[in-house]
């Protein structure tokens, strides 16, 4: 079909990027299990590695099935094109390769994924960048922490794990005040919830691990091109203004337009990095997003109800999910995400950070794993798992106290997921 705006978003999530196989007529997406690709010719061969046609030569660059996932995500999220990779920690490093070199920052919220936070704060130092860490509710602060070796500032819609929403709109127009573009890690909204590009953002990030797929069944990342950011305005963004020497010269921005990005992605970032999905991922992934909004409507409602139970329980001392009053967020809601505020949140049990354990040791049917956005109901004690490596006030910035345990809630019957957690804090609190 053609992907044109006339389609809702039901229709785009099963069919955008997808056509009957036109060799066989197979209905659903296949599995283009295959490395290499045959080229017609020598000539056909030359224009494929001179980037003047498109098509497909080796899977670390471009396949078939990943090809699908990656239009259909650029769609539901509204951008024009996508770049799948391995995880999400691997979109997020091809989101910045083409903006960074040795010596250049990025700023970013001190409210992230755990392991972002270590990504950011330690390993990106080994390639000679550096990421200024900022409470993005202090817009003073991500202005004043901006300065002429800043090349991008990065942002998750809802953050993982504090019921925090950021105000994109305000810090995308920070960004557009010092012409750098704002990345966007979208993956606890998911584009049912929030669509950052209708923000600001210039690209967005995701770990399809999560509910992109759905199921807990394969990691993987995409990285998608809102089109809309100017790479040759200044001489920041010199990988996508500038000849690039592997291409005899080729300028991507001058030469691909709004795809200067996706291109480079592909054509350097794949080709070079190797961070690359592969096609069995990528079918996971694509059958995930067909169910997406049904599911996501599923999670937040349920997130809801047992926010709210929660909340009125004497064993739990606070809720953070940005869907109940008495958050500092729920405002951000409507405008940010109006079709809910996720699946996840934290709540801290009495009994600080013992209790919690008990806690965990005690339900049936929530899992304790390292994980999100899966049909299951999921638990962690963030402290004791995907925050160790943090400091205690890096935790409690990440909204990962002692005493805090984050949830992803799953699909499940509501009623099913309260009692369990009411006999496990009957356990956990004495
Ligand atoms: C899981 C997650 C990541 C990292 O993704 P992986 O697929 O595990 O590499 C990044 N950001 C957020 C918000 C996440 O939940």
């Amino acid at each position: 079909m053609t992907d044109g705006p006339k389609y809702g978003f039901d229709t785009l999530q099963i069919h955008a990027g997808a056509r009957p196989d036109p060799a066989t007529g197979a209905r659903q997406t296949p599995i283009y299990q295959s490395t290499a690709f045959v080229f017609r010719d020598a000539e056909h061969a030359a224009a494929l590695f001179n980037l003047q046609e498109v098509g497909y030569i080796y899977s670390r660059l471009t396949n078939p099935t990943v090809a699908v996932l990656q239009e259909r995500v650029a769609t539901l999220e509204g951008g024009v094109g996508a770049v799948c990779c391995s995880s999400g920690h691997a979109a997020q490093i091809m989101a910045l390769f083409p903006l960074m070199a040795p010596g250049l920052n990025v700023v970013v919220s001190t409210r992230l994924y755990g392991g972002t936070v270590t990504q950011f704060s330690q390993t990106i130092k080994r390639f000679g960048w550096e990421a200024t860490f900022v409470d993005f509710d202090d817009l003073d602060a991500v202005k004043a922490a901006i300065n002429d070796k800043t090349r991008a500032i990065f942002c998750e819609a809802i953050a993982n794990p504090g019921g925090y929403i950021t105000d994109l709109d305000a810090i995308s127009a920070i960004a557009d005040a010092a012409e750098i573009p704002m990345i966007v890690d979208n993956t606890s909204a998911t584009p049912y919830l929030c669509r950052p590009i209708e923000h600001g953002a210039t690209l967005v990030v995701h770990s399809t691990t999560k509910y992109l797929t759905g199921n807990g069944t394969v990691t993987g990342g995409v990285v998608v091109d809102s089109g809309t950011f100017d790479w040759s305005a200044n001489d920041k963004f010199p990988s996508l203004s500038q000849p690039e020497p592997a291409y005899h010269g080729l300028k991507f921005h001058e030469t691909f337009g709004p795809l200067a990005f996706t291109f480079h992605g592909i054509a350097i970032g794949l080709r070079d990095l190797g961070m690359t999905m592969n096609p069995q991922a990528a079918h996971y992934t694509l059958m995930g997003t067909e169910t997406l909004s049904l599911r996501m409507d599923r999670h937040v409602e349920n997130a809801l109800k047992i926010a709210e139970w929660l909340e009125k329980d004497d064993r739990v001392d606070y809720v953070t999910y940005a869907g109940l009053k008495s958050s500092p967020y729920y405002d951000r809601v409507a405008k940010i995400c109006p079709r809910g505020a996720g699946g996840l949140f934290t709540f801290a049990v009495k009994g600080g950070y013992d209790a919690c354990v008990k806690l965990v040791n005690a339900l049936e049917i929530f899992s304790h794993v390292a994980n999100l956005g899966d049909a299951r109901s999921l638990i962690i004690h963030s402290a004791s798992t995907t925050h160790r490596q943090l400091t205690a006030e890096q935790q409690r910035a990440a909204g990962a106290a002692p005493e805090v345990v984050r949830v992803s809630i799953g699909i499940e019957d509501a009623d099913d997921l309260i009692a369990d957690l009411d006999q496990a804090l009957s356990k956990a609190v004495s």
